[in-house]
């Protein structure tokens, strides 16, 4: 694929300081689009991350810690952004957390943050980013689901329900700009090892008096026919290829990455 194929364009990854985000914010700035990033973390750290990747990739990169539990820090984040670069060409919805319990034992504040952050949290930003995008007659919504949008697994309810409903966001939200040049897709990743599947592996050895390998192979990755874990490059490709013009008939897909799994 092109290096530049993005060039002049802008695009917003919620959840950036880390995993998968961090790793499509990098390839959409190997493909030239200027750079909002988002997400939790220590301020020098992000600082350092921000003014490395500019230097490496040759564009503008920005950060805004808008909490995406926050309505209003959410619409004033892509407000900033659009008033900076005119528009956020592309909107990368990805940031996410996760707990495991049975539905009896779950949280009411772990259930309330999960459906907040991976699902509502991506209403507000379309719905602040789209009027913009309208207007231009060109964007991309990449809302990042999961195989868990397509199937479920037990004690993870918050964590299903949520993005089943990241999948039904991106099909109505599709249907309602067929006719522009704008697309809304979801990518669906499989188990990726970010620090969130970390903590879930250290979770798992716990419970079940596991190594971390026998948690790897018989917990995570049975799941998985491929047998190995999803990289973060290759869903930082998968979200260039979905901004390219190649892609431009793709909409309201829910695209999984998962090495088989929900073929099964
Ligand atoms: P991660 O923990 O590495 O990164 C999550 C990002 O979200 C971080 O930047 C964090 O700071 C940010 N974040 C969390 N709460 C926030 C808040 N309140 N406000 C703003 N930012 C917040 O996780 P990851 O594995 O990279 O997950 C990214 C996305 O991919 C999530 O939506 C996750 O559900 C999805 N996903 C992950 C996997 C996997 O195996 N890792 C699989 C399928 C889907």
């Amino acid at each position: 694929m092109a290096d530049n194929i993005l060039d002049d364009r802008t695009a917003l990854i919620t959840g950036s300081t880390s995993g998968i985000g961090l790793g499509m914010a990098r390839a959409l700035a190997e493909a030239g689009a200027n750079i909002v990033l988002n997400g939790l973390g220590d301020t020098q750290e992000i600082e350092s991350l921000r003014a490395e990747m500019a230097g490496r990739y040759g564009v503008e990169v920005i950060y805004d810690g808008a909490n995406m539990l926050e309505q209003e820090e959410i619409s004033k984040m892509v407000r900033a952004a659009q008033e900076k670069f005119g528009c956020v060409d592309i909107l990368v919805n990805n940031a996410g957390i996760q707990y495991v319990s049975a539905i009896e034992d779950f949280p009411e504040d772990k259930w309330q943050a999960i459906i907040d952050i991976n699902l509502v949290s991506n209403f507000h930003t379309i719905k602040a980013a789209l009027p913009a995008m309208k207007t231009q007659n060109w964007g991309r919504i990449i809302n990042l689901a999961s195989a868990h949008g397509l199937v479920a697994s037990p004690y993870k309810s918050a964590y299903v329900a949520a993005k089943h409903g990241v999948v039904g966001l991106t099909k109505t939200v599709a249907l309602e700009i067929a006719e522009s040049q704008i697309t809304c897709n979801a990518i669906c990743p499989g188990y990726v090892r970010t620090p969130l599947v970390e903590g879930q592996i250290t979770d798992q050895m716990k419970i079940h008096n596991m190594s971390r390998e026998q948690v790897i192979n018989d917990i995570f990755l049975v799941a998985q026919p491929s047998k190995r874990f999803v990289e973060v490059e290759e869903l930082g490709q998968v979200a260039v290829f979905l901004c390219s013009s190649a892609a431009k008939s793709i909409n309201g897909a829910s695209l999984p990455v998962e090495g088989g799994w929900t073929a099964k």
